[in-house]
């Protein structure tokens, strides 16, 4: 299996699905909607300047309760239209009827994508706060991939959490939610942010002990301030291992030596995760690019 880069999807691929089904690792840029037009304007210039890059598939977040709801297609269509990059478009049920996500789904279709990331997405109140569904919609990420699959020939990705949903009642359980989102007809999952490679791999092991093999690509996000990676951790549940924290916070006070130790971590995250089977990589590239060139740069130094 090669490090290097797929350009566009190899062998006629179009799917994430037939990308890794042929051997192919996958490796993918997360964004999400700007508020503003400095924020648009940031948005596209990181987008091209990973565009020379050849990611398998780039996406776009669904903002909490639809908020981004338009700005998300739009920019998702606009990706599938004006640039040579394939869009993964998420899809979260919060306060949404059955009727108006069959509707965003028929909005991706029309516009020509045929890759969706199906989520329940999380209340105002953040990952641990009661989740109500909408009285006509859906309760479960499941339910959504049942809908997706059910609407035309979607390839559909799904949540997965190595240190399990915060919510989730054990490891075990989330691993079976994970199972059950496979056997709905999800081709292929993207973990949230986590810094420990081990962690990943027991959820690999979980779900795989329940018969399950879809592949499973580590979300990665690079630590370039300690307070913003904090409060991303926070946001997501994901725990910020103490000696992670130890190895940057030692340049407290110097932002570049932070950035650079940060940049580190990461690509021995990616190293590890690489090495040990993982079926690609995903970033959380918060809207910028530079570091995620940068971890590209030092993974393909150490692989050549
Ligand atoms: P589910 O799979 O439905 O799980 C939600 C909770 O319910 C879990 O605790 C699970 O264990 C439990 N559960 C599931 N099924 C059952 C069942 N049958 N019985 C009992 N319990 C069950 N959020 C956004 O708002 N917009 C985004 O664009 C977005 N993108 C994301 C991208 C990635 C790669 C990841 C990892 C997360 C993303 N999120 C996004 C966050 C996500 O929506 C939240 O983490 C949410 O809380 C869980 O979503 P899910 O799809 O895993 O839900």
């Amino acid at each position: 299996m090669a490090l290097g880069l797929p350009s566009r999807m190899p062998g006629g691929a179009s799917t994430v699905r037939e990308l890794i089904a042929a051997g192919e690792r996958s490796f993918s840029f997360e964004f999400f909607p700007p508020k503003d037009l400095e924020g648009e304007k940031q948005l596209w210039k990181a987008l091209r300047e990973l565009e020379v890059l050849s990611p398998t598939f780039v996406s776009v977040t669904y903002g909490a309760g639809g908020s981004t709801r338009d700005r998300t297609v739009g920019i998702t269509e606009r990706i599938a239209q004006d640039t040579s990059m394939t869009p993964l478009a998420h899809l979260t049920c919060v306060d949404h009827s059955v009727r108006t996500l069959r509707s965003v789904i028929g909005s991706y279709a029309g516009a020509g994508v045929r890759n969706v990331l199906a989520l329940r997405g999380d209340p105002a109140g953040g990952p641990s706060a009661p989740y109500v569904a909408h009285s006509e919609g859906l309760r479960y990420a499941v339910e959504l991939v049942e809908l997706t699959k059910s609407l035309g020939d979607f390839c559909v990705g799904v949540a997965a959490f190595p240190e399990a949903h915060p919510s989730a009642t054990s490891a075990d359980s989330d691993a079976r939610v994970l199972a059950a989102k496979a056997r709905a007809g999800a081709d292929f999952a993207i973990t949230q942010l986590f810094f420990r490679p081990e962690d990943y791999f027991r959820l690999v092991d979980r779900v795989s002990a329940l018969g399950v093999d879809i592949p499973i690509i580590p979300g990665i996000m690079p630590i370039t301030n300690l307070n913003q990676i904090r409060r991303m951790a926070e946001l997501s549940g994901a725990a910020l291992p103490e000696e992670t924290v130890a190895r940057v916070a030692q340049y407290d006070g110097d932002p570049a030596a932070v950035r650079a130790e940060g940049i580190a971590i990461a690509t021995e995250l990616c190293d590890a995760l690489l090495a040990g089977g993982a079926p690609g990589l995903h970033f959380y590239t918060l809207n910028r690019s530079k570091a995620t060139r940068e971890i590209y740069s030092g993974l393909r130094a150490a692989v050549g």
